[in-house]
């Protein structure tokens, strides 16, 4: 078994725990940061260790079309090539496949909404089947297929610690027969996937199979019973989770107490979530691990993480009101932006000028808040102590600075 529980919380579904993974432990709950080209934009692997990060998430669909897995195997697999010696994650390319044909479910996941093909620039889907699905790549416009083998068999070539099943993530717009047809499809990939990787998977590569169902009660339920009796040795929840929070918050209570019942001691990882809001409900709901774009996508964009609620968490440094502010992005922040002594006006100034030390600098503190809250999350369930911390962190606490054993 890759994964030991430490504590149950007593007062709700959340849990501490350890993975035991082929390149080494990861502290559970724990928050992921995406390295989707196998890199973390804009950091080196030493960086992604020093703010306290012991897995990342690499993205099969990307590294499939460029630089393709057999250079990276040749090169000795994602690890080596990437130069990054602790776990890795890699998700299957389900979730990219197919926000290229449904509309941009990626955007309308995160809560964005009109923007046809996602992030994926032209690539489209040219026919989903049993089989798999047969897409145009979004670089050179040449037709590809990827299948639940074909997945598998690329996440082998990478090495990752933890393989994703392949599977077919729904949008929320799509009827409730698609999404009933689909998670239908889902869980028959979910056999082929697992039988594919007890032929041919690499030794200490474990596998999640992925929960769907969209937002259908009934539909996550038996997606959860089914994955749960599978071989899978961990499970991810995917696909649509809601067209706001609340009801994200719903499906994913639903889902972790089908788990609690049927496979309490598997580790559960929800896909794409990664709100400062969200990772406190997550875990209090029982979630282990989170990958998301968020933090690192937001620091690209200029925009730090701020232990302030009544702005979502966040600071835009790009705004004017910034431009003389000789303050730190966070007053007794220890990240190397804040620690480093870098002005809010600094800053500021740098992203005006395109300057791409900003986007490092603010990207830096983002992780390391993440990191500081999810040490803060486990300290408090270790603690017994939950829902005191939860309530202090959602009222605009710092993260690392929540004593958790007063
Ligand atoms: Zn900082």
């Amino acid at each position: 078994m890759a994964f030991t529980v430490r504590t149950r919380s007593s007062t709700s579904r959340a849990r501490t725990g350890t993975l035991h993974l082929a390149h080494g432990e990861v502290q559970t709950p724990a928050f992921v940061p995406l390295a989707t080209k196998g890199t973390v934009k804009t950091l080196e692997p030493r960086d992604v260790v020093a703010l306290g990060y012991e897995l990342i998430l690499g993205n099969t669909f990307h590294l499939l079309l460029a630089p393709g897995p057999e250079l990276v195997a040749e090169i000795g697999g994602l690890h080596e090539f990437m130069r990054w010696e602790r776990p890795i994650i890699t998700d299957s390319g389900g979730f990219q496949v197919f926000s290229m044909g449904h509309g941009g479910v990626a955007d309308e996941i995160k809560g964005r909404r009109g923007r046809p093909g996602g992030d994926h620039g032209s690539g489209s889907i040219l026919a989903i089947d049993e089989e798999g699905v047969r897409f145009r790549s979004y670089l050179d416009g040449g037709e590809r297929f990827l299948s639940p083998e074909g997945s598998m068999s690329v996440q082998a070539a990478l090495g990752s610690d933890i393989a994703l099943v392949f599977d077919e993530c729904t949008p929320f717009h799509v009827s409730r027969e698609y999404t009933e047809r689909s998670m239908e499809r889902t869980h028959r990939w979910l056999e082929r996937c697992l039988r594919w990787h007890a032929d041919h998977g690499p030794a200490g590569q474990v596998v999640y199979g992925i929960v769907q169902g969209g937002v259908e009660h009934d539909l996550r339920l038996l997606s959860a019973a089914c994955v749960a009796s599978s071989a899978s040795e961990g499970i991810a929840i995917g696909g649509s989770l809601g067209r706001e929070k609340a009801q994200m918050h719903e499906v994913v209570d639903w889902t972790t107490a089908e788990l609690e019942r049927l496979a309490p001691d598997r580790p559960r990882h929800l896909l794409g979530i990664g709100d400062v809001d969200d990772l406190i409900v997550g875990v209090e709901l029982g979630i282990d691990t989170f990958d998301c774009a968020i933090p690192t996508r937001l620091g690209r964009h200029g925009v730090a993480l701020v232990p302030d609620p009544s702005t979502g968490w966040r600071a835009d440094l790009a705004k004017g009101r910034w431009r003389t502010a000789t303050e730190p992005i966070q007053e007794g922040c220890r990240c190397p932006a804040c620690a480093g002594g870098f002005t809010r006006a600094y800053l500021h100034y740098l992203l005006r000028a395109g300057e791409l030390t900003a986007l490092r600098l603010v990207t830096l503190h983002n992780l390391w808040f993440i990191a500081r809250l999810m040490e803060d999350l486990r300290a408090a369930v270790d603690a017994g102590r939950l829902s005191e911390v939860a309530a202090a962190l959602r009222a605009g606490a710092a993260p690392g600075a929540v004593p958790a054993d007063r």
